[in-house]
């Protein structure tokens, strides 16, 4: 049974709850370390004026990614990716598995869609009617089919997916920064209280504790940032980290993987000077990606293989190129030609 209106509400205001725990702690960091360090503690002006200016920093590059994390409305699927009110109506009607298997083959057809569930079937959303684009899933939570979906983070109350990935670790890499700030000008002072060369006053409680929580969670941040760091080299997401994705030819935990460099742009751009800042600069559309395609199958009618007329080096898998992202289709042309053959699939239906 639906819950009832008035507890999904309470639900939803329960989220909030761990989004308010960390918005209580970076407040309380912000005032021990302006008013009862910088103000109440340090003696002399340069050493202050010079902690602040760093800690400011810091904090604003970390509050920016934060935010954007938190208020990043995740992608769902195009309408493209919806069944046709036809072939809707046959899916809706007809009772056997099989059968509505084959109505959703025949619509994904048109689609760049290359994954499959463990099974080999379509995967379909009932919740949303929609057929899943690659690296898409639903969240429970946010009751929606999610583009490229890592996980659903209470901590951001968002779900973490094409939209805010490359903020999620931006923010996870700046509130490691903020803790370090923190630690490495606290410590002296820490130590100071710790050993009673200073004599006990109110700032002693904040700094001594600001330095504990500070190098608390700097090492359950930077553990998980040293995880995100190592998805976004191996170009894989949570999810796809836990259960490999499957493609017409078996499970393939490498499956979206185009070596180190590309894996990282895909995430944070090609553009250098975008790489650290939390605006948006991901690379494609999060309903297709570029994937080093083993096998294609010879069901998706609508696919124009394109070669270039050499063949593959031994050994070497070949790229492909899925999909509506014309950009790709391109870079990933003139990137692959030395001493591989070139299939690109490219969808007469662009959604
Ligand atoms: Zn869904
Ligand atoms: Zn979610």
């Amino acid at each position: 049974m639906a819950p009832s209106p008035a507890l999904r509400c309470c639900k939803r205001a329960l989220n909030w709850v761990p989004v308010l725990f960390i918005n209580l702690v970076v407040g309380w960091s912000y005032y021990a370390y302006v008013v009862e360090l910088c103000v109440y503690t340090i003696p002399n002006n340069a050493e202050r004026i010079s902690y602040l200016v760093i800690f400011h920093i810091a904090f604003a590059m970390f509050i920016w990614a934060y935010w954007k994390t938190i208020w990043s409305t995740p992608t769902s699927p195009s309408k493209a990716f919806g069944l046709p009110r036809q072939e809707k109506e046959l899916y809706e009607r007809e009772e056997r598995a099989e059968a509505q298997q084959e109505i959703l083959k025949k619509v994904a057809r048109n689609l760049p869609v290359y994954t499959r569930t463990a099974g080999g079937a379509i995967r379909y959303c009932n919740y949303c009617q929609v057929i899943k684009p690659d690296r898409c899933h639903h969240c429970s939570t946010c009751e929606m089919c999610v583009l490229k979906m890592d996980h659903h983070c209470p901590w951001v109350n968002n779900c973490v997916g094409f939209s805010n990935y490359k903020y999620f670790v931006l923010f996870l890499a700046y509130a490691s920064l903020y803790c370090v700030v923190i630690c490495a000008t606290v410590i002296r002072y820490f130590i100071k209280f710790w050993t009673k060369q200073l004599p006990d006053t109110h700032a002693k409680f904040h700094i001594l504790f600001l330095f504990f929580v500070a190098a608390l969670f700097f090492i359950s941040i930077v553990s998980l940032l040293t995880y995100h760091l190592w998805l976004v080299g191996k170009n894989r997401t949570t999810i796809e980290a836990f259960r490999a994705p499957v493609f017409a030819n078996g499970p393939d935990k490498n499956g979206f993987s185009l070596g180190f460099g590309r894996n990282v742009a895909e995430v944070f751009g090609d553009q250098a000077k975008y790489w650290i800042l939390p605006v948006f600069s991901s690379l494609g559309d999060g309903h297709s990606f570029v994937t080093r395609l083993v096998h294609i199958d010879p069901e998706q009618a609508n696919s124009v293989l394109q070669q270039n007329g050499k063949s593959p080096a031994d050994g070497e898998i070949n790229p492909c190129v899925l999909g509506n992202n014309v950009q790709h289709t391109e870079d990933d042309g003139k990137e692959k030609t030395d001493g591989g053959q070139i299939v690109s699939v490219t969808m007469e239906n662009e959604p």
